[in-house]
Order: C-alpha cells, then sequence, then structure tokens
C-alpha cells in the first residue's frame, strides 16, 4: 500500500517569499529523492495543506510533480459561492488547484467549535466539488488520561456513519477520496507521543469501525499525526496499520519532511 505524507504548514510561512523558499528547498531534496530512489513516487504519496493565501502558489508550483496540494479547511456553509464573509468555498479551493482538503483538525475543532453538524456539511461540500477529505480524529489527554480514547474517535468518526446514511450514492466515491488521520490532541506540536503499541490498536479500531460503514471502505488509508519527525519515523513507518503520517511542524523543513517519507518508503519496500 502507498504510505501517504502529509504536510500541515497550518498558518506559516509568514510570507510568501518564504513560501518560495521553503518549495524550492522541498523541490530540490523531492527531485533528488526520486531520483536516487526510483521507487519513492510508488511507495509515498506527498501532500501539502498551505494557508488559503497561499493556496494557488503552491498549487501552481507542484503542477508537473508527483506531490498534490490539499487546503486545511473549507467552507461549512455553501460549496460554492455566497454571503460567508471570510470563508473559502470547496469550488473556490479546487479552483486555485487543491485536490483535497484536510478538515476536522483538533485546531478548527478548539478554535472554531467545529461541530458534528458543520462538519458533516463541510464533508458533503467537498465531496461534491471532487475534493477528496482527509478527515482528522482524536482525544484530548484527559480523555486519553480517562482511557475515552475509542468512544472520541467512535463519536468523531460518527460524520462519515452519517454522511453514508443520509448519501449513500457516495459510497464509491469515498473509498478513493476519504483518508482518515488520528491525531491524539495532546501529541500535537508537544513532542510527546503515545506508544506505537497504542497508535496500531487505535488504527485498528478505525478501520474495523470505517469498513463497517460500508464494505468498499475497507482498505481505507489511516494516518497518524502528532509530533512525528526525522527521529520517530521509522518506528510508525514500521508498523503495518500505520499508513503514513499527517506532519505539522517537521513539514516546514525539507530536509526533516523527506527523511519522514524515505523512513515510509523504506518500510514499504
Ligand atoms: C498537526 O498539526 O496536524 C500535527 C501533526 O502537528 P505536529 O506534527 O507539529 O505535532
Amino acid at each position: 500500500m502507498q504510505a501517504w505524507i502529509i504536510g500541515n504548514w497550518k498558518q506559516n510561512p509568514a510570507t510568501i517569499h518564504d513560501v518560495n523558499a521553503l518549495l524550492d528547498d522541498l523541490l530540490t531534496t523531492m527531485n533528488a529523492t526520486e531520483q536516487a530512489n526510483t521507487a519513492f513516487t510508488a511507495r509515498c504519496q506527498l501532500m501539502l495543506a498551505p494557508s488559503f493565501i497561499h493556496l494557488t502558489t503552491v498549487s501552481a508550483r507542484l503542477k508537473g510533480t508527483s506531490a498534490l496540494c490539499a487546503a486545511q479547511d473549507i467552507s461549512a456553509h455553501s460549496a460554492t459561492v455566497g454571503a460567508y464573509t471570510g470563508d473559502c468555498s470547496a469550488q473556490q479551493i479546487a479552483d486555485a488547484g487543491a485536490t483535497w482538503t484536510i478538515l476536522g483538525h483538533s485546531e478548527r475543532r478548539q478554535y472554531h467549535q467545529e461541530s458534528h453538524d458543520k462538519l458533516l456539511q463541510k464533508v458533503t461540500h467537498a465531496l461534491t466539488q471532487d475534493l477528496g477529505v482527509v478527515f482528522c480524529i482524536g482525544e484530548t489527554q484527559a480523555q486519553y488520561d480517562a482511557q475515552q480514547t475509542l468512544e472520541v474517535i467512535d463519536s468523531q468518526l460518527s460524520v462519515i456513519r452519517d454522511l453514508l446514511a443520509q448519501q449513500p450514492k457516495l459510497i464509491d466515491s469515498l473509498s478513493t477520496r476519504l483518508i482518515i488521520a488520528y491525531e491524539p490532541v495532546w501529541a500535537i506540536g508537544t513532542g510527546k507521543v503515545p506508544t506505537v503499541a497504542e497508535v496500531s490498536a487505535t488504527h485498528q479500531h478505525i478501520k474495523q469501525s470505517v469498513a463497517g460503514f460500508a464494505k468498499s471502505l475497507s482498505a481505507i488509508t489511516v494516518l497518524y499525526g502528532g509530533s512525528v519527525n526525522a527521529d520517530n519515523a521509522d518506528s510508525f513507518a514500521a508498523d503495518s496499520m500505520i499508513d503514513g503520517a499527517l506532519v505539522g511542524g517537521a513539514s516546514l523543513k525539507a530536509e526533516s519532511f523527506l527523511a519522514i517519507a524515505n523512513a515510509f518508503s523504506r518500510a514499504n519496500t
């Protein structure tokens, strides 16, 4: 199975100059990696998720490369156009050259009160505009301490269950257009990580749950996210339940981002 390595740039870099400098480094390192390892692109799919303001620049520069471009969010209100100040629709994102969007990131859930219903709208809008969805789920530190991880995940995955109940026609597109990213909130940007065994067991639970919604989703891709770096990537990559990584901080340096991708490429031989 091809591993997915997705860079979530969050609200970075500060300027278009810095975006282009990061892209220069990334594209040079990607080229060198692909030349040194001709199987790299077959084993590893790279994706970058810049802020809205940098989407057009990044998607244009990724055209003709093997990497894909994603948004970090889309509007819940409309898939197309409307009086929604500050929002960006799935149609606008697709027109800017992105083919995927992250949805339900814990920072969106925390700072923008993203509820089940809002996320159901967003996932529906993304799929109707042919955007793939990287759907983020994960428990807080308090929920982890109270051993509620699986309960929390089941509740967050109910968005996908309800989407399929409401719109069974989407089942076919979901099998190639949905990725789940398991990101414990307490591991994001903290340097703390769960054990590989814990992640593996949680991923197994996610895969079983999603397959229970629709048989065609039994090969769902499930990524781990939360303080993945060049030093710990090999250990996550070695586990067959972990299909790749959603990377925040370490995606802002070409060297660490490609080192993570290389770890998954090596493990996929
Ligand atoms: C993220 O925000 O999705 C993330 C995984 O961040 P970090 O890698 O910095 O923990």
